[in-house]
């Protein structure tokens, strides 16, 4: 559908939900919804994942470290979550990956605490790789580990994903359910009806458009409380923020591990093999301005690399291997403990005008909290039953059979299908008749200009930010300022045609 035909829909249609906010949480409660048979809108102020689902440690995982909080049952819901991502949701995007705890004379764990958790968790995980492996077999999975005063690592299994392109595949899920997306699009205010909630005003392309919904879910991430001010001016703050950056770091090395970096008896700190680079990260820190001051400054860049090199040899956690720095804001719910030990918990709350507010919690577990915030709108909704069964992705079947329509090296093969999943010979076809589209954008990146086209086309990509950040991973490798000019000439024609749309229906 295009944007045009989207926002005409969604002045014209009565919708039975209207999502705001279209990171993971939105994406994935729209998407199980259309799934439903219902009527849905999805909006988006900025892009699909543009906030905290792009700036995550990518983890799909149980959360080892909230065992030693006590929180058995997040982790046992974590892992059954990770389990149905990587096996049948989104195989393609959700991989296992090992990793190893190394644990130091000086560090905060002996080795038979950290085994026995290992092997709990483990146990939640139904996985069979764990223990505790020599400095020696560590060194050999991660090259540059320091092994000075290393008495073994703990040893276990997670998934890492790319968590921009799982929430799009949740907005695609949606759309092909039947559900009108669109980013660009900013609710400005709630529309209420007998003092409950009917739908909004929502600010596109210069124009307002009146959006009529019999319920309305607020999953604005950072922002719930905004949106729920504009439907009761006096609603208290339900949420804190704190602040997590990231480190991308280029590597020669190849790992076949990654590394949990114990700090204390609560925080850990990653390093994570992640699109040949390294991700590392994350600071916790209480963030007291507006969501949109986020920023990450040069002291936050500090602790991750120091954090890094406690556990990596300087010859790895050099300053001039940067390739991009991130930030984004965790929401918390409101209480008085230490970020870090902070429950990982998701808030929901109803207001009286009937608003669903859904906060919080992990991109892990993002399908269950989505079919919990339908449950809680079942009789508003009319729904009989809520089907939990977990269903594919867009691209996530038929993985080991893809022909793709033209021939590729084997690199670009598994580039794509890791990326796209079986959705990989879409984004070739434009290259039967074009070969062109097969020229890679960047010597140091895999990423073609097939890709650039596919996003911009179909995947709902409005400028070059879109595409170098969430589409593709060339600006995590650094590459964003040299390939904004191809990339924009690339989408040119494309959004000449997009401009020529006016809004249809013009609120007050
Ligand atoms: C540093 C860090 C590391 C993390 N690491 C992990 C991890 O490894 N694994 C894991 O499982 N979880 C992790 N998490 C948690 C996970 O990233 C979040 O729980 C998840 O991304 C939250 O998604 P969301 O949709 O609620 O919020 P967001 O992604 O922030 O989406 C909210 C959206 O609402 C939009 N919006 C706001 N106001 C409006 C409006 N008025 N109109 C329209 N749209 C609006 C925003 O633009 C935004 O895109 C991490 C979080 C952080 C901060």
């Amino acid at each position: 559908m295009t944007r045009a035909r989207a926002l005409e829909e969604l002045a014209g249609r009565d919708f039975d939900l209207l999502v705001v906010g279209g990171g993971i949480i939105g994406a994935g409660i729209a998407a199980t919804a259309a799934r439903h048979g219902l009527a849905v809108a999805l909006v988006e102020r900025g892009d699909f994942g543009g906030a905290t689902s792009s700036a995550s440690s990518k983890l799909v995982h149980g959360g080892l470290r909230y065992l030693r909080l006590g929180d058995v049952r997040l982790v046992r819901e974590a892992h059954e979550e990770r389990r149905h991502l990587m096996t049948r949701v989104a195989p393609h995007l959700v991989r296992p990956q090992p990793f190893l705890m190394p644990l130091y004379d000086s560090g905060p764990y002996r080795p038979a605490v950290v085994q026995a958790g290992i092997a709990l968790y483990s146990t939640l995980a139904r996985a069979r790789l764990n223990g505790l492996v020599s400095a020696e077999r560590a060194l050999r999975m991660v090259p540059g580990l320091r092994t000075a005063g290393l008495r073994r690592c703990g040893l276990y299994v997670d998934c890492v994903t790319n968590d921009s392109r799982l929430t799009l595949a949740n907005v695609r899920a949606a759309a092909e359910s039947g559900a009108t997306v669109a980013n660009g699009a900013t609710v400005s205010a709630l529309r209420l009806v007998g003092g409950r909630v009917r739908g909004a005003d929502v600010i596109a392309d210069g124009g307002t458009l009146a959006v009529s919904a019999k319920t309305v879910v607020n999953a604005a991430g950072p922002w719930v409380d905004e949106v729920r001010r504009l439907a009761d001016a006096d609603a208290e703050p339900s949420i804190r923020l704190s602040k997590g950056v990231h480190v991308l770091l280029a590597t020669d090395t190849s790992w076949s591990a990654a590394l949990t970096i114990p700090h204390d008896k609560v925080r850990v700190s990653f390093a994570v093999p992640w699109e040949g680079m390294l991700l590392l990260g994350t600071t916790d820190t209480l963030h007291e301005g507006g969501p949109d001051a986020v920023v990450a400054d040069q002291a936050d860049i500090e602790v991750v690399l120091a954090e890094a090199a406690g556990a990596l040899d300087d010859a790895v956690v050099r300053r001039d291997r940067i390739r991009a720095v991130f930030a984004g804001l965790r929401v918390l719910p409101q209480s008085g403990r230490e970020t870090a030990r902070a429950r990982r918990e998701t808030v929901y709350i109803q207001d009286g005008s009937g608003l669903l507010t859904v906060a919080g919690g992990k991109l892990t577990t993002y399908r269950r909290i989505a079919l919990d915030a339908l449950e809680r709108l079942r009789a508003d909704l009319g729904l009989h039953r809520i089907d939990r069964e977990p269903w594919p992705l867009p691209g996530a079947t038929g993985l080991d059979r893809v022909s793709l329509p033209v021939e590729v090296s084997p690199t670009l093969r598994a580039h794509l299908l890791g990326l796209y999943g079986s959705l990989a010979s879409e984004v070739l076809e434009p290259a039967v008749t074009d070969p062109t589209l097969l020229e890679p954008l960047s010597p140091d990146a895999p990423d073609i200009a097939a890709e650039v086209v596919y996003a911009a086309e179909r995947e709902w990509a409005r400028n070059a930010e879109d595409i170098l950040r969430r589409r593709t991973t060339l600006a995590l490798r650094g590459l964003a300022d040299e390939l904004t000019p191809r990339v924009e000439q690339l989408i040119g024609p494309l959004e000449e045609a997009r401009h020529s749309f006016r809004p249809p229906r013009l609120v007050g």
